[in-house]
Order: structure tokens, then sequence, then C-alpha cells
């Protein structure tokens, strides 16, 4: 996950705030018995290499490599996949690397997506296995994402009788520099293997043994609204009168605590609510850029809105009202354009996402998957969303945290924490997911 820096507050809300259903995994209610006995055995083979996925884990937490230069993690991940017997491909767009379960029957073709750097940060390490590399250190979790990728491949290695069609296993390098998913595609990746459905995953502070996800975009479309006129006459006016309007059209309450941090992950407001504030919104930052040459005049603000159709209808009335306002002939344009140049929001295929969610939870209990309404204004994203615009898919949120144990699973944060049990969820839910998705 790229993402802005968050506050503190929202760990301490997180903390306190939080309270899902317990996981759950040893309960199920689907009925039809064959299928009980392969999510059995998922479960059980994810049990027996449940230890050795948490050294692995710990390895690679031990070892971590920048965006780019992820050559022992790739070299590692190599020799796993290789001894589960898959085809391995290296060095696909730098130190990507994918794995080719095919279980010589046809049907469908399913992607898996795992990121595999770290970060340069001088903070120091929590947790006692210290990371030997000075300067970096895996506080998104892709030392976890990786291991779980590994994971899932052990797993559905395991029961590739019972399977049919293909499952690809992409590890991907430089996610934070959000370079390593257009490389991979650059290199021929789509070439080189041919998903129908591709899924991936991110940490995020939920409780452990909890995924989310929603159709459509999981994070805000973070973009810059811009206004411009003739540099003519009545400047100061036409500034005033542009900042007043961009602000007057959006749609969130200024006294609602739209703002505050503490809100994005709250039982009442925050983005998994039904009532969520985050809901169907554009937002205006304050902060308002004024820039000017002889022949025009720039007005522009950044606007965090929930979804494409909000931000257009937004940007329709703006329109509409310059056109009626006495600045009218001096209009040249009224456009966003998105921050980072482009969007960086995963796009969750519709039918994917609630198919997904829905197979998860007849497995795993309702409890443990949980809908999002809304999503979190800011500038987050993860070039997983390049993989999407190739292949329809879902990318999830697998929560990381334990409150009770104090851990914390707030990516790129200086105390940034794991419960490693999150790692047998991801393995046991996504094998699950997957065994699934290629029945269809
Ligand atoms: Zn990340
Ligand atoms: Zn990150």
């Amino acid at each position: 996950m790229k993402s802005q820096k968050l506050t503190i507050s929202l760990l301490a809300l997180v903390m306190g705030c939080l309270i899902f259903g317990q996981n759950t995994l040893k309960e199920f209610t689907i009925v039809n018995e064959n299928a009980l006995e392969i999510h059995i055995k998922v479960q059980s083979r994810t049990n027996e290499i449940f230890d050795n996925l948490v050294k692995i884990r710990r390895d690679f937490h031990k070892h971590p490599e920048l965006s780019e230069q992820e050559k022992r993690t790739s070299m590692k991940v190599a020799s796993y996949l290789e001894s589960l017997g898959l085809e391995v491909k290296k060095g696909i767009g730098g130190y990507g690397v994918v794995g080719i379960l095919n279980t010589g029957k046809p049907g469908k073709h399913i992607a898996w997506r795992a990121d595999i750097d770290a970060i340069a940060t001088d903070i120091p390490d929590v947790f006692d296995f210290k990371s030997n590399n000075d300067g970096i250190r895996h506080i998104c979790g892709h030392d976890v994402h990786t291991t779980i990728g590994l994971g899932i491949a052990d797993v559905l290695s395991s029961l590739k009788q019972n399977l049919t069609g293909t499952v690809y296993f992409i590890f991907q390098p430089a996610e934070e520099k959000f370079t390593g998913a257009k490389a991979m595609i650059n290199d021929g990746l789509f070439d080189m293997i041919e998903p129908d459905e591709i899924y991936g995953l991110h940490l995020s502070p939920s409780p452990s043994g909890t995924i989310l996800t929603k159709p459509n975009n999981i994070y805000a479309h973070r973009t810059k609204i811009e206004v411009a006129y003739k540099n003519a006459d009545q400047k100061d006016e036409k500034i005033n009168y542009t900042k007043e309007l961009l602000s007057g059209l959006q749609t969130y309450d200024s006294k609602s605590g739209f703002w505050d941090d503490r809100n994005i992950l709250s039982p009442e407001l925050g983005v998994n609510s039904l009532n969520s504030l985050y809901k169907n919104y554009v937002a205006v930052r304050s902060d308002f850029y004024i820039d000017e040459t002889e022949t025009y005049l720039k007005i522009g603000a950044i606007v965090d809105a929930s979804n494409l159709d909000e931000l257009n209808a937004y940007l329709e009335s703006i329109r509409k009202e310059i056109k009626h306002s006495k600045f009218s002939n001096d209009l040249l344009s009224a456009e966003f354009s998105y921050v980072l140049g482009e969007n960086k929001s995963p796009m969750n295929d519709e039918f994917l996402a609630k198919e997904s969610m829905n197979t998860i939870s007849r497995v795993y209990g309702k409890q443990n998957v949980l809908p999002m309404y809304g999503v979190a204004p800011g500038s987050f994203g993860d070039d997983f969303t390049f993989f999407q615009k190739h292949t329809p898919g879902v990318y999830f949120f697998l929560g990381g945290s334990n409150f009770e144990k104090g851990i914390i699973a707030m990516p790129h944060t200086p105390n940034f924490m794991v419960d490693e049990e999150c790692i047998e969820t991801g393995v046991n839910y996504f094998s699950s997911m997957i065994v699934e998705r290629l029945k269809n």
C-alpha cells in the first residue's frame, strides 16, 4: 500500500472502538459435503505448514529489501515455488516471479498476486526478529503478503489432484514505488500467463481473522479540480467566487467529523458501517491554490470523491453555476485530474467482489467477511490496479491487528506489528476462495 502518513490518534481509536466477531475458522455452514471436504483439506494443510510459514515470514522480515532491489526475496520465493513442483518464471519486470500450478485438466485460470518490497525508514524495529538491513523495514506487511502467497501455493499444490484449471502466483516487486506491476506487465507478464481473474490482499488494522472489501474502488478518487478563467479583470472576485463555489457544493457536513481520522474505522461511522460517513461524498480540502499567467487564472483544490459518478456530478454543477454567473464569458475550463497522475485505487470487479465475499462467508462465517460501504479520503493506492485493468479481480484487506495483545497492523506507522495468526487466515480463506473460483 502506498499511503499518506496516518496519525497516532487513529491507532488509539482503532484500538478502542473496533469490536468484531471472533475468528471462527472451524465453523462451516456449507451444506454440500464434497465442498466441505476440500475446505477441511485446505485447513489441515494450512495447519501443517503454519509454523514453517511463520519462520519464512520472520526470515523475510529480517531481510527486507527496497523496491527494485528484491534480489534475495525473489530468490527465496522462486526456490519455495520450485520445491512445490511449480513451473517458475523469474526476473519479470525486475525481480518479479511467477509460479504456475497447472493441474493438467482444463478449467479456469486464476491469478493470485503478492507484493514483496519493503520501505526505507530510520525508526528502529519493534520486533524481536529485527531487520538486519539498516534503514529498511517491512512496515507495510509485504513480508506477510509474500508468505501468504507461498502458503496458498503450497496448499493448492497439495490439492492438485482435486483441482481443475491453472493457478498463477504473481510475486510483484516495487509496489511502494508504483512501478512493479507496470514493469511486469511491460515485460510480457500477460503473454506468459492468461488469467481469467486476479486476486490479492493488503494488511489492514482490522482484527486478525477478518477480511474486508467492496465492489469498485476501495480508496477515494483523489483528484485536483481546477477552474481556469481568462485572466482579465475582477481577479479577486473570481478567486473568492470560485473558492466559495468549490466548497459550497461539497456533499459532506463539515460538522460530521469527516476529516477526523479516528472516524475512518469506527464501527458507527467508518468505512464498514452501513451509516458510513464515507459513502457517496465529494470533499474539498480548504487549501486552495492559485496559478496565474498573463493569459489565464487558475483556481484549484484537492478533492476526494467516493466514486466517479459523484465526482462527475460535482464537476457538472460547477460548470453549470459558472456558466450562469457573471464570469461565464471568461471561463476556459473546469476539469479534474488525478493527483498521482492516474487513478491508483484498486478497482474491484462488482460481480467477482460479491461472489468471492459470499464464498468466503459460506466457508468461514459471515462475521469474518466485512463488507465496506465507504472509502477513506486520502492519497492511498496500490498498483494492483494495473493488473485489474487487464484482468477483472478483487483486492481484499486482511485484518492483522490483535487489540488485546496491543498489536496494531496500521501500515507505514513506526510501530506497525502483525498478529501472525492472520497468515493462517489469509492462506485458509483465499485458498478456499480460489478452489471455489476454479470450479465456476
Ligand atoms: Zn503495502
Ligand atoms: Zn506501503
